[in-house]
């Protein structure tokens, strides 16, 4: 037949290859990780832990094993939300830019629901179907997570709590539907479902609410019926973060495909779960590189690892120290760079980025020097402008969120163009702005 040499736009692997373990950076580390602490006064925190996070879940976060097996159940699952996702070439946008770098992105805004997140949506219902239960709990700030979780139980037959920042939930009446369409229950919160939300919801039927008050009213469902219930977290644990290396694992084996292997690694970061899942596998090439170890690529290059933040919470520039992870001190203690649990940060349309705390297997990267980090102004009119080029020559439209990401990723390739260097450009686009128009409206005008 004709030998037509075609350029190669998009990789992708076969339903077959999708990985079947995940990657666990933790042994890989370059020192040990600061285990989760209580703190000095009160009930004891850790102990609590049984109660409210799922087994094989708890068993995961505390794991010293490097790869870890994706069961059979949820292979299947990753295959029903259109894994493996492919790795794009971004050939417009090189052009536009007129950069020497070459640019590729990988797609998570192929999920189902809109975001990366489904994907360790999908692992903890699988696994708190297979431990009993029959009803999942969660808070939702954005509105990502609670979209992916309540999708996850509705593949897996749970039921779905979500108790939702009454803020962002009286504006995003879409989104509610999707939920409920999906099965889920959501109430906006502070609730009169729960104690904690009464006490607040009674003085105040229209109290905005907060990340932090939505999670103690997750937490509290799930606690007062631990028989049969149990809460779910999104992001910044080590099992969330391992759960989404099956994002960076694919990527791996897609920059085979396009016989290339990237100088920059960039993701935008919140609590740290795409940009870990995305990037962790290449860290643990560097991490086992350094060392003469065979890497999990077979590649070894010293990478520069970019998270894309916003001011309004640039978490990577804050202090490295213990902090809770939750605004009213329910979880233990993890170690990481924060600004501080109770900090104040300034709305933005990138909502899922406004948090004060990033992982702590990613901030003991970043203390290591391996991750830098770029925070942009937090009016957000650079970043949807960056956003607005992409969709312009690739066609995509990124979210809020993932903005960043491609934000960060234009800035690196005109630094190659006014440096010459023709680098391999690494992005994640880690969800779809189907849900997040009138933001790029607000910020844009158009
Ligand atoms: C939640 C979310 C983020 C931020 O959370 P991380 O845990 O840092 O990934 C980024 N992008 C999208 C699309 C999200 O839904």
């Amino acid at each position: 037949m004709a030998n037509v040499k075609r350029q190669l736009r998009q990789a992708n692997i076969g339903v077959n290859e999708i990985p079947e373990r995940w990657y666990n950076i933790i042994p890989d580390l370059p020192e040990p990780l600061p285990p989760p602490m209580d703190p000095p006064k009160g009930e004891s925190r850790l102990a609590n832990l049984p109660k409210m996070l799922v087994k094989e879940c708890l068993g995961q976060e505390m794991s010293t094993a490097q790869w870890i097996d994706i069961p059979d159940g949820i292979q299947e699952l990753f295959q029903k939300a259109g894994r493996p996702r492919p790795l794009f070439r971004a050939t417009n946008l090189e052009k536009a830019l007129d950069t020497p770098a070459r640019m590729y992105y990988k797609s998570e805004f192929f999920s189902p629901t809109g975001s990366h997140k489904v994907n360790t949506a999908l692992a903890q219902c699988y696994y708190a179907k297979k431990e009993g239960y029959r009803r999942v709990t969660t808070e939702t700030g954005a509105g990502q997570w609670g979209t992916a979780l309540a999708y996850a139980t509705a593949l897996t037959g749970l039921k779905c709590t979500v108790y939702w920042v009454r803020a962002v939930h009286d504006w995003k009446p879409d989104r509610k539907s999707y939920m409920e369409l999906l099965g889920a229950e959501v109430y906006a919160s502070p609730s009169p479902k729960t104690e904690f939300g009464k006490s607040l919801y009674s003085k105040d039927k229209k109290h905005p609410g907060s990340l932090g008050i939505a999670i103690t009213e997750g937490l509290e469902d799930a606690i007062k019926n631990s028989s049969d219930t149990v809460y779910c977290l999104g992001s910044v644990l080590n099992h969330v973060l391992m759960h989404q290396t099956i994002i960076g694992l694919e990527t791996q084996k897609q920059f085979a495909l396009f016989d290339d292997y990237p100088d920059v690694v960039i993701s935008c970061l919140g609590g740290g779960s795409n940009f870990g899942g995305f990037a962790i596998p290449f860290l643990g090439d560097v991490l086992m590189g350094e060392k003469g170890k065979p890497t999990i690529s077979g590649n070894y290059k010293k990478i520069k690892f970019i998270a894309a933040q916003s001011q309004s919470a640039p978490n990577l520039q804050g202090e490295y120290k213990y902090d809770f992870a939750d605004h009213g001190e329910m979880t233990p203690l993890l170690k990481m760079y924060t600004l501080g649990h109770q900090a104040k940060m300034a709305p933005i349309k990138g909502d899922g980025l406004r948090y004060h705390g990033a992982s702590p297997i990613l901030s003991l990267l970043r203390y290591k020097g391996y991750i830098d980090t770029v925070a942009y102004p937090a009016d957000e009119k650079d970043v949807f402008a960056k956003a607005k080029l992409f969709i312009q020559n690739e066609g995509f439209l990124p979210a809020a969120e993932s903005a960043y990401s491609v934000a960060a990723a234009i800035d690196e390739a005109i630094k190659c163009k006014e440096e010459g260097k023709a680098k391999t450009i690494a992005f994640n686009i880690s969800g779809h702005g189907f849900m997040d128009i009138s933001g790029y409206r607000d910020v844009l005008g158009s």
